[in-house]
């Protein structure tokens, strides 16, 4: 185990543009860094070497949030998960980003790191990814060559691994405005308080009544090697079913779709176990008396 991090040289830039031209200069040598909390980590067990560090946390820019009726969030790349926890209209509006962010890591942890930098960590178990994925995220990326939105489900293309070229950073995650009615939640399996999730099921509901009309998501963490959307639950919902019958459905899908594996944290059986476990349980707290 490597005590120290490795050299590197340390980079504070005012603005995004100033970051970009770091980037454009040291290409692959380079890495942003927004709280540090995972790049650091990797850096001391030399997981990353990089040359240049590129803080984001000077850029005022990048320390936006906003919530705009019919608009939605705006989420800042240096935003902490902290500030988000305790920002209103996460916690009335975007209930499994808010049950995320409150199920993960620690305080002093939550003080430092970001929600854009959960994002780019690409890691299969991020928490805050299975709540942005229901609620149709993009992610706002700078380049010299300009600023382009991203799908979120386009960010991820493996483990640890995104789609952003060497010339490219984050600057804000985009959050719609979530329907009148809509309620939600995320629900993580894992073996102690601040752990990565087993398995993180995030479940959305709206216009239930009308099953023509209905809107069921599920998205999962820890379950493939990127967090996924089960885009087929969603017409499975529309069906006009008992709800029994709909859940069985749902679950089915689910399962075929993601493609769990065993590793430190549990087995592959133990992951599908939880999938079925989780997944019934969020919709069954969503959803209360109204099946
Ligand atoms: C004790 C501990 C407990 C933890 N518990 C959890 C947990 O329960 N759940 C969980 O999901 N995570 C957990 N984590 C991981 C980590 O804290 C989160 O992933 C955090 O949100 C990362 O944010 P950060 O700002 O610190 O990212 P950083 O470490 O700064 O960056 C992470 C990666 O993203 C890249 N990056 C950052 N910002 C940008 C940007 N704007 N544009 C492009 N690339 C960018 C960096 O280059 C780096 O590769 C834990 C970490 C620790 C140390």
């Amino acid at each position: 185990m490597f005590v120290t991090l490795p050299e590197f040289e340390y980079h504070r830039p005012q603005t995004v543009s100033a970051a970009l031209d770091l980037l454009d200069q040291y290409g692959g040598g380079a890495t942003v860094m927004a709280g540090g909390t995972d790049l650091l980590v990797d850096m001391r067990y030399r997981i990353r070497v990089p040359e240049h560090v590129i803080d984001l946390k000077g850029i005022e820019e990048l320390g936006k949030l906003t919530f705009q009726p019919g608009e939605g969030l705006v989420i800042g790349a240096t935003v902490t998960l902290n500030r988000l926890l305790e920002y209103d209209a996460v916690q009335s509006r975007f209930g499994a980003l808010h049950d995320a962010l409150e199920d993960m890591c620690d305080d002093q942890v939550r003080n430092r790191a970001t929600l854009a930098g959960n994002l780019c960590t690409a890691s299969p178990a991020a928490d805050c990814a299975p709540p942005l994925l229901v609620f149709d995220a993009k992610v706002e990326v700078a380049s010299p060559a300009g600023r382009r939105m991203v799908d979120l489900p386009d960010l991820f293309t493996g483990v640890k691994e995104t789609s952003l070229g060497t010339d490219e950073m984050v600057t804000a995650v985009h959050v719609p405005e979530p329907p009148p009615d809509v309620q939600s939640r995320y629900l993580k399996g894992k073996r102690s308080s601040e752990d990565c999730a087993i398995v993180g099921v995030a479940a959305l509901v709206a216009r239930w009544d009308d099953p023509r009309d209905r809107v069921v998501r599920l998205a999962y963490s820890s379950v493939a090697p990127t967090p996924v959307r089960v885009y087929d639950v969603e017409r499975i919902f529309r069906q006009d079913k008992p709800w029994g019958d709909l859940v069985e459905e749902a679950v089915s899908a689910a399962l075929n779709r993601v493609s769990p594996i065993s590793d430190v944290r549990s087995s592959k059986e133990y992951r599908v176990h939880l999938i079925d476990v989780l997944t019934r349980l969020a919709l069954r707290e969503l959803l209360g008396g109204r099946r």
